[in-house]
């Protein structure tokens, strides 16, 4: 398969030059193309030589990812569906706040873990995102929105399940010969999927790392995390102990609310509990119903829950919810794509 031009670092870029027999400095120009003007398209870089231009569709995927369908919220969100080369679908979401802006991306098409209140994990895994893939959502929802001052990767898929594409795809975010975002920007969130957690941590840099606890005992958590990618929690505490101590980054304890599953008084307190013995921060998210079984918590419910944690001395936010109610949850415009 062709290589995508937008997941090509400096390295990739100087070399492919000099195997064309393309005077250096036109890799320079690429990456100014690339990282400065964030811009995918072969055509549209008009300082360089069309026979150039004409080599860099022949030899790369230039652009390959192309926005299909945006769903705009009043509030200002904007969910993008995006179309893959190979027609495969994912989305990310454009949220613009008074000082700054979020991208969240994702990093699968569809979820191996299939949590059974999640849309995006419904039909399994379908394939994972390349690292040029990963670059050109970040660059589309750039040429969309503007330089972002975050980014999350919190979209469909479960990242740590492909580091092979996204750390490589961190690293040209975060580079100075890159897009040169800072780490401290950037949190990757996890299912807690030990093996890429450990991997994460040997990275050893300020990424911010949000873990999915979602349960306070690993029998809650079995109603909500299918087995075959299921860690104990134990063992995801752990390795987000040493992603913490590696990237020198408090990390946090994500955690959907669901009616009558998670969000007892109970939970509450022993949920602070773990939070305070590992200098972690809780977010809590009620739940965006889909079409299953599952319900999201009263008002009343959510408010007593995170007083409860306030009152155990635990750093506890509840997740802005904007983006408005049309295919709000995570997966679900991809779902009704799939559909059509
Ligand atoms: S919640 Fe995250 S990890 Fe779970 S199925 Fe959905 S996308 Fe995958």
């Amino acid at each position: 398969m062709k290589p995508f031009l937008a997941g090509s670092n400096i390295d990739t870029l100087t070399q492919w030059c000099l195997e064309r027999k393309l005077p250096k400095f036109r890799s320079k120009q690429l990456a100014n193309w690339l990282y400065e003007q964030v811009e995918i398209d072969p055509d549209a870089m008009l300082n360089l030589p069309q026979n150039m231009r004409t080599l860099l569709k022949e030899d790369f995927h230039a652009p390959g990812t192309q926005i299909s369908e945006i769903v705009s919220s009043g509030d200002g969100v904007e969910k993008l569906l995006l179309t893959l080369h190979d027609g495969e679908c994912i989305e990310m979401v454009v949220i613009p706040a008074e000082e700054r802006l979020t991208f969240c991306l994702s990093t699968q098409v569809g979820c191996p873990v299939g949590c059974y209140f999640c849309a995006s994990g419904k039909n399994g895994l379908t394939r994972n995102l390349s690292c040029g893939e990963i670059i050109e959502e970040f660059m589309l929802g750039t040429k969309r929105a503007g330089f972002p001052d975050n980014l999350v990767f919190m979209g469909i898929g479960e990242g740590m399940l492909n580091v092979e594409q996204l750390f490589p795809a961190l690293e040209i975010l975060t580079s100075p010969d890159g897009f040169g975002m800072s780490p401290r920007r950037i949190t990757v969130s996890t299912s807690g999927y030990v093996p890429g957690m450990l991997k994460f941590a040997e990275l050893k840099k300020e990424y911010n790392l949000a873990v999915s606890l979602h349960a306070v005992s690993d029998d809650i958590r079995a109603k909500l995390i299918p087995a075959r990618v299921r860690f104990s929690i134990a063992e995801i505490l752990k390795a987000a102990d040493l992603c913490r101590d590696a990237n020198n980054r408090q990390y946090t304890l994500e955690y959907t609310m669901i009616a009558g599953i998670n969000d007892d008084l109970d939970s509450a307190r022993k949920l602070a509990q773990i939070a305070i013995s590992h200098h972690a921060k809780i977010n809590l998210i009620p739940y965006n119903a889909t079409d299953g079984d599952f319900r999201r918590p009263e008002r009343t419910v959510i408010e007593n829950f995170e007083n409860e944690i306030k009152s155990a001395g635990a750093r506890v936010t509840r997740r802005v919810e904007r983006g408005g109610k049309k295919s709000a949850a995570c997966g679900q415009l991809r779902i009704s794509r799939m559909k059509k």
